[in-house]
């Protein structure tokens, strides 16, 4: 069984969906990490996002795996751990650009499908239920204020020791949602049969039972 949820940056999809999985003990796959280790090799390497060839060579050469169980998930790239170094500030500000070119998509997307197998796998991302698990028994697009999401930005933020402004982080929150949702290649959008869900007022206890509610339903058919 697939469970794929996508939505907007800081819409809770992550956290969620590693909380999903560890309570029915699926596999979970975080997409956009794969995009944010293409991206930190890439500038590792100074490497341009409009140098094709060099991007299909480099997304293609990596190789990306994930150890551990959610919610302790560890992101290797060539056998380094760069679970950290994924998330920093440099890393977020230009993934939005180094995800978008077709030949990073369909390299990571094969990888993305084989990861998963004919597992039983929670997976979070942009594209999910609109590309890479069409056929995903179920699709969440979970949405929330752009305030909303920012202020569980700071939170995180917070808690690495980082004071950042509500305002920086709707701005930054901003910029990447509207690459991501204007780009030619599998832009961030609903599926037509996702159903959203809008977290804005929700516990995240509710987000949770929720999903799981609705994949135990189809489990115990
Ligand atoms: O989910 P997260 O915020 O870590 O994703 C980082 C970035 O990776 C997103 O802003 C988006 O640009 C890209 N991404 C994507 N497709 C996915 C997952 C992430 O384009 N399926």
């Amino acid at each position: 069984m697939i469970i794929a949820i996508d939505g907007p940056a800081g819409s809770g999809k992550s956290s969620t969906a590693k909380a999903v999985a560890a309570k029915l003990g699926f596999t979970y796959l975080d997409t956009g990490a794969m995009y944010r280790v293409v991206t930190l090799k890439s500038l590792r390497n100074s490497l341009s996002a409009n140098d094709f060839p060099a991007l299909k060579q480099l997304t293609d050469s990596t190789k990306i795996t994930f150890t551990g169980a959610p919610p302790a998930i560890k992101v290797w790239m060539d056998g380094e751990d760069v679970t950290d170094a994924i998330r920093s500030d440099e890393v977020t500000k230009n993934v939005s650009d180094y995800c978008a070119p077709t030949v990073v998509r369909e390299s990571l997307v094969d990888q993305q499908r084989a990861i998963a197998g004919n597992t039983n796998v929670v997976c979070d991302g942009r594209d999910i239920g609109t590309v890479v698990f069409q056929n995903a028994e179920l699709k969440f697009f979970m949405i929330a204020s752009v305030e909303a999401r920012a202020r569980r930005r700071q939170k995180d933020f917070e808690k690495l020791g980082v004071t950042k402004s509500i305002d920086e982080l709707m701005k930054d929150l901003e910029v990447r949602d509207h690459k991501d949702s204007t780009r030619a290649n599998s832009p961030l959008c609903k599926a037509a049969d996702a159903e959203e869900i809008d977290t804005t007022g929700l516990s995240f206890d509710q987000q949770v039972e929720y999903i799981v509610a609705k994949a135990n339903a189809i489990l115990n058919k």
